[in-house]
């Protein structure tokens, strides 16, 4: 366990001008300060003291801290802080880490994380704890229909009419697997799109909604997909469903993955030879061969219940996914996730180690039922994601309020002259 995780100060602030955050930060107690002593020293050299770096493809922020020499021990410390104040599952490349170190580099003393244009995560190393400070910008949201007929493919149409990368992703991931664009596509193929689109000083910006998505070809048929918004915003299920509540996902999406990236099983699930006492024991996972430092994922969509060291298990990450099963990933070097976290499928979640009753790095994988650590090989039942009666209850009350919008476009209300 970390310690000082307690000592947390979440401030947020709106939009704030004028005065810089330091004078802020600074401004706590004297006892808190003894790292920055000899620091204000008479010249003032003209170094940016900042490090900053924009998270490369399948890159992650450990690995942006550890190109930069900053010790294990450190990235570690602070990463794990990280995730109580960013949702770690929504960091992707072209994210930007700006990162103060001390003078002999072996300490980061503050953070910037800028996700997207309007947030900025400001930290500040105290003692053991992260201090944070949220800077918020403001946008606008409007709600537009946009319509179109197919223009080269979806994703270029889309992109035309001005929609933010990710959304025109969601769109597509959630229509593929509904349609064989390659095969059945046609230039004179229509869409529409009901979306709360987000504006950032004039400009469309990731962050808005598509509420509503159709696409009709003759060759393609009609399709139609609706918006469920969870109640819980770090719910995985909140996204594009069929009429029906039905999840439509792309390979990508959904489903089961595995949680190296090569796998190489180097102990199987059951009876075995003990590697570390020699006796006949159960093994109770499958030990797969990596490297120390290899990256851990997550094998499919699912909330962290565990993320500690815990014996034997060294470091050990457990994740309930919403089919009920666990799985597990022992012996880490590190755990990049914290409990309660929502993670998905094929995020990094920590990284291959030989912490606790291990023998050399090695990734051990548990997969456990109602209780029972059953054989991984059975992964498949993993994946299930489906609403629950309530949630569509809920996904069909969402739905008819997508519906009474989208006619208020289609068919704008006349306005009435006076009598
Ligand atoms: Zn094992």
């Amino acid at each position: 366990m970390i310690t000082g995780r307690n000592v947390l100060l979440g401030i947020v602030l709106s939009i704030f001008v004028g005065f810089s955050l330091y004078s802020i930060l600074d401004s706590t107690p004297a006892s808190s300060k003894q790292r920055n002593i000899g620091k204000q020293s008479e010249d003032i050299v003209e170094i940016d003291p900042w490090i900053t770096e924009v998270i490369p493809a399948g890159g992650s922020l450990y690995g942006i801290m550890e190109n930069n020499g900053i010790p294990l021990r450190e990235i570690a410390t602070i990463t794990y802080q990280f995730g109580d104040y960013i949702d770690v599952s929504t960091i992707q490349p072209g994210d930007t880490l700006k990162i103060r170190l001390s003078d002999d580099r072996q300490k980061i003393e503050a953070m910037t994380f800028v996700q997207e244009p309007t947030v900025r995560h400001q930290f500040k190393v105290q003692g053991d704890s992260l201090v944070y400070i949220q800077e918020k910008l403001p946008t606008r949201m409007e709600t537009k229909l946009i319509t179109g007929n197919l223009e080269g493919t979806l994703s270029e149409s889309l992109a035309s009419k001005g929609l933010p990368n990710s959304d025109v992703q969601q769109i597509i991931n959630a229509l593929e697997s509904k349609i064989d664009f390659r095969r059945r596509a046609k230039s004179e193929d229509e869409y529409q799109i009901l979306a709360d689109l987000r504006y950032f000083e004039g400009k469309l910006i990731s962050g808005g909604k598509i509420l509503y998505v159709q696409y009709k070809g003759k060759s393609t048929g009609t399709h139609e997909l609706f918006r469920y918004e969870d109640p819980n915003p770090k719910s995985v299920l909140t996204g594009l469903y069929g009429p029906e509540g039905k999840i439509v996902r792309s390979s990508s999406g959904g489903g089961v993955g595995y949680p190296l990236a090569h796998i190489h099983v180097r102990s199987k699930f059951g009876r075995r030879i003990d590697p570390v006492y020699g006796n006949w024991a159960m093994h109770q996972g499958v030990d797969y061969k990596a490297s120390h430092g290899t990256p851990v994922m997550a094998v499919a969509n699912g909330t962290v219940t565990e993320a500690h060291y815990a014996g034997g298990w060294g470091n050990q990450i457990r994740i309930k996914h919403p089919s009920g099963l666990i799985t597990q990933y022992a012996h880490l070097s590190s755990i990049g996730v914290k409990r309660g976290q929502s993670v998905k499928k094929g995020q990094i979640i920590g990284r291959v180690g030989s912490t606790g009753k291990s023998t050399g790095p090695h990734l051990h994988f548990g997969l456990m039922k109602n209780g029972q650590w059953i054989d991984p090989s059975n992964l498949k039942m993993v994946a299930s994601e489906e609403l629950t009666v309530i949630q569509l209850k809920d996904f069909n009350i969402q739905k008819e309020a997508i519906l009474t919008k989208l006619r208020s476009f289609l068919s704008p209300p006349t306005v009435s002259s006076h009598p």
